[in-house]
């Protein structure tokens, strides 16, 4: 719905020129581009609740949400008060705040249920990256082992011991992993299939006594929805312990996402059921877990957190080094408190709800025209796979006929919805998504369906 009687003053596609020549492939983040779908980015001027508005005017019903943060929908007007009146006290001081104290207790608090703590420390970095980076040279650290686990598919950011078989834009963009990794750094991390206990087991038998730690996506989200099987996280944490290593938990995507207390929350709850389908919930803890999005609100913030004892081998209690000039940057706590604050029982109400009907358009779509798709769900996160039959790791995320999501895409933009670009990525929706928005992807799927199954 562009303005009428106003006449853009650019274009996507001349602001697209003109990115491209001074920014590599006009994008600050591969995942921004329309690569594997087609067509010009849209460059987007102002966002509110859950629509996005770009250059030209033209307003879209959002299902990337900032990739996960805007869970409040886009602009919530308490955390860009929050976040304006922290600016008018400074923008980034260098020395601590009574802010990182509150965000750290708020954090260790959501991440107890049933009297547990998954967490007992919390430090503040200013990316996803960074955290998992950090939690592995603290895995390194506590075991004076070399060697991580990581599972095809699961993206944990972009340092170099991370991007083998990483799924997001580097399985969007058909690579294996990065060049400019020297062969001896990636020979550290061990790379296996998810949901697949076996291979664990192999992996420790091999590697004896080398193996500091397996970091999973508590739900894996980054090559569609990879849905742990039930249990599968507990039984991480036992094989790691078992063989003295430690569980790195990556919340980034689905922390204070999926429930208030994360996937791990949802688990320990007994939401997810437990190896035996129970609803007593689960009783594993990891040792450590990063944390990103939605803690910062949209502002850059993310933590590492963890067992005391492991925590404190962080500077300057202890010899491994971590640090950064803005990190727990005064805006983006104020951001990620309010948005905390603001983030009760009935904000993951709506976005479950909204979630599910969304979801449940997309099977609809799909099944009216008699043509197989899976629908991988993880709590309120979701992915629409061109194949039939489950989705459980990465090899069969890419046995599907992904080129199909191109035509599917386009319609959807056309009719007014902006989904993520790229089929190996999970769609979000925020607890601004009311009933007219729900209604306005529900309307526009019918079309974008045939397009896809006509492609
Ligand atoms: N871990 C997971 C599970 C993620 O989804 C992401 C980002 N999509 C990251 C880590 C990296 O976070 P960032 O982009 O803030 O570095």
């Amino acid at each position: 719905s562009s303005n009428p009687g106003t006449t853009p003053a650019t274009t996507n596609e001349a602001e697209f020129d003109a990115s491209r020549a001074v920014i590599p492939g006009g994008v600050n983040s591969p995942v921004r581009a329309y690569g594997s779908v087609g067509g010009t980015p849209r460059f987007y001027a102002s966002a509110s609740g859950p629509h996005v508005t770009d250059v030209t005017g033209r307003r879209y019903v959002d299902l990337v949400c900032s990739w996960g943060p805007a869970l409040l929908g886009h602009a919530h007007p308490e955390v860009v008060a929050a976040v304006q009146e922290a600016a008018t006290r400074g923008l980034s001081f260098g020395a601590p705040t009574h802010g990182e104290t509150e965000l750290a207790e708020t954090v260790l608090s959501r991440l107890e249920v049933d009297g547990r703590r998954a967490i007992e420390r919390l430090r503040l970095v200013s990316t996803g990256t960074e955290a998992t980076m950090t939690a592995i040279r603290l895995a390194r650290g506590a075991t004076d082992r070399p060697l991580i686990i990581k599972f095809a598919g699961h993206y944990h950011g972009h340092s170099d011991g991370l991007l083998a078989e990483a799924g997001s834009g580097v399985a969007t963009q058909g690579l294996p992993g990065s060049a400019g990794i020297p062969a001896d750094v990636a020979a550290q991390t061990l790379v296996l299939p998810y949901n697949d206990l076996d291979a664990i087991d192999a992996a420790f038998a091999a590697h004896p006594g080398r193996i500091a730690a397996i970091i999973t996506e508590a739900a894996g989200a980054n090559a569609g929805v990879l849905r742990p099987d039930p249990g599968l996280n507990a039984a991480l944490a036992a094989r790691a312990h078992a063989h003295g290593a430690l569980l790195i938990l990556d919340e980034v995507l689905t922390g204070f996402r999926v429930g208030p207390a994360g996937w791990w929350g949802r688990e320990a709850a007994g939401l997810e059921g437990g190896p035996s389908g129970g609803s007593t919930g689960s009783t594993w803890t990891p040792d450590l877990v990063a944390f990103g999005k939605v803690i910062g609100g949209g502002m850059p913030l993310a933590a590492i957190g963890g067992r005391r004892d492991v925590m404190e081998l962080l500077a300057p209690l202890g010899p491994v080094y971590q640090a950064g000039t803005l990190s727990g940057n005064p805006l983006a706590v104020a951001a990620g408190l309010a948005t905390l604050r603001l983030a009760d029982e009935a904000v993951y109400r709506r976005v479950d709800e909204a979630s599910a009907a969304v979801s449940d358009g997309v099977a609809a779509a799909f099944s009216e025209l008699g043509h197989p798709v899976t629908i991988s769900r993880a709590g309120s996160l979701f992915s629409l796979a061109f194949r039939d039959g489950a989705v459980r790791d990465y090899d069969d995320a890419k046995a599907q006929e992904g080129w199909r999501y191109r035509a599917f895409f386009a319609s959807m933009l056309g009719q007014g919805v902006a989904l993520p670009p790229s089929v190996y990525e999970a769609w979000f929706l925020s607890a601004a998504h009311d009933e007219a928005a729900v209604d306005q992807i529900l309307a526009a799927l019918p079309v974008a369906a045939r397009a896809a199954v006509e492609a």
